[in-house]
């Protein structure tokens, strides 16, 4: 198993998902066809499995999203959404059948904005989750994405009641022209209005997103969101760097990234020195780093699942744009970043009746395993332990991902085992693979590979699903 080196810019893309949705295709005509959920999950283990409801409404599209999120939804819309998404969580409750335990871990509610919706509506989400699928969310972590404009106290009152565990919010940034010239118009004053809402909630884990990378920000502005973010003690901080996407509305402003038709070097720099900023701002304010985006209050209480667990297998996703994992097949609705097309697509889904068999997606072998599990556990701080990659694929990392491995190594970009604490603590030296990290147990990356994220994990991206991403033509 090899893989090409893919340029030298740190920022090739975030893989919060492996393989990437772009490389989904429509299953009818494939051999096979779309294949009935009943069957697909006959197979599976269903007593630990994660739900997941998307909500596509936003109020406003920043400028430097793509996901399936449209804008403008009117009040019957939702409502039809949500007729859709209780038929769709009545057939695929209907598909796991009654042969086996089945059990929910955990719940989330992301979108766009689930609290877009209105707190009866929010009510009813909950009903979904729990009357049609059998979640509880009362006992089970949920967490659930809000912005500043709709985390309004009495839908904040419902997430609270029904037991919601941790809400996320989209702040991006504490300074208003930031926020501007990421097209993301709000004041601080509203954000930091909603903060109090969240807290006035009592829903234990509050995490706040961040973004470095905005034209015109500084070391010391970004200090100035740093710390106003702090102030809240939040348990959680995402610290997301921009992208400058396809059919974005960024995108469509020509950043220089996309007019240049490549990467912009000074860009890729303020990224990383805000990137370092940032990070030795929150571990020197008692935060612990997850993931090149994850930092943790070191004495929060546990909140759950995070996106390490996206590595299991077991994820059901309910509405248009949500992924659904077995151990064999990832799939979905279609997929799309450009308004028209998500407004089709959502329409589509809210007169669908028949919600038994898979429409898009990519089917996922051994080999897709082993590297969705590297490129996983990999990219958390804490790292792989080499002894779970051999119990679950009966093969050693190094073996099976011997180019990439070395090529990390010799980019300094996998921690040496013997240096001890925090990743941030460790010193940022390569190993080479003979008798290296992955001999004595623990591959994890050092400093600098955490920094390079979203360099390193595209190229552990199959050729194939290279080819498949390649070939998707954005709409
Ligand atoms: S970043 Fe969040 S709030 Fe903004 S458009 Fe995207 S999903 Fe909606």
């Amino acid at each position: 198993m090899t893989g090409t080196t893919l340029g030298t810019s740190p920022y090739r893309s975030y893989v919060y998902a492996y393989p990437h949705k772009t490389a989904y295709r429509p299953l009818a005509g494939r051999p096979g066809g779309r294949p009935l959920l009943s069957d697909l999950w006959a197979t599976e283990r269903k007593d630990a499995l994660s739900l997941y409801l998307h909500i596509p409404f936003c109020e406003v599209r920043c400028g430097f999203c793509n996901l399936f999120t449209r804008i403008g939804a009117p009040d019957e819309l939702t409502t039809r959404y949500l007729d859709a998404l209780d038929r769709q969580a009545t057939a695929v409750r209907d598909a796991l059948g009654d042969d086996a335990p089945v059990r929910f871990t955990s719940a989330a509610f992301g979108g766009g904005t689930p609290t877009f919706l209105t707190a009866g509506e929010l009510e009813r989400l909950c009903d979904i989750a729990e009357k049609r699928m059998g979640a509880d969310l009362s006992a089970v972590p949920l967490s659930v994405e809000t912005s500043p404009s709709t985390a309004t106290a009495d839908r904040l009152a419902v997430l609270a009641d029904r037991g919601t565990t941790r809400v996320s919010i989209g702040v991006q940034s504490f300074v208003d022209a930031e926020a501007r010239a990421a097209v993301r118009p709000q004041h601080r004053s509203e954000v930091e209005a909603a903060l109090g809402r969240i807290r006035e909630a009592g829903i234990p884990v509050l995490n706040i997103d961040l973004i470095y990378g905005i034209e015109g920000q500084t070391e010391d502005t970004w200090r100035t969101s740093l710390d106003a973010a702090l102030a809240w003690s939040p348990e959680e901080l995402y610290l997301y760097p921009l992208y400058v996407r396809p059919l974005t509305g960024l995108g469509r402003l020509g950043a220089a990234a996309q007019e240049a038709g490549g990467p912009d070097a000074a860009w890729d720099d303020q990224r990383l020195r805000l990137y370092r900023a940032g990070r030795d701002h929150l571990l020197a304010h008692g935060y612990e780093q997850v993931s090149m985006r994850m930092f943790r209050r070191a004495d929060a209480p546990p909140a759950g699942p995070d996106d390490y667990a996206c590595q299991t297998d077991g994820m059901i996703g309910l509405g248009c744009g949500a992924r659904s994992y077995t151990s064999s097949l990832h799939y979905s609705f279609d997929y799309a970043v450009e308004m028209r097309e998500i407004r089709g697509i959502i329409d589509g889904f809210t007169t669908t009746t028949d919600f038994s068999r898979a429409e898009v997606g990519r089917y996922v072998d051994g080999e897709e395993a082993r590297r969705r599990h590297l490129l996983q556990s990999l990219l958390q701080a804490e790292g792989m332990r080499s002894a779970e990659y051999r119990e679950r694929f009966g093969s050693d990392p190094y073996e099976d991902f011997p180019a990439e491995l070395e090529r990390f190594a010799a980019r300094g970009w996998l921690a040496d085992p013997a240096d001890g604490g925090s990743p941030s603590a460790r010193s940022a030296s390569g190993r080479s693979p003979a008798g290296g990290p992955a001999a004595s147990g623990l591959l994890r990356l050092a400093p600098e590979g955490l920094a390079h994220s979203d360099a390193l994990g595209p190229e552990l991206f199959s050729p194939a699903v290279r080819a498949a991403m390649a070939a998707y033509e954005a709409k």
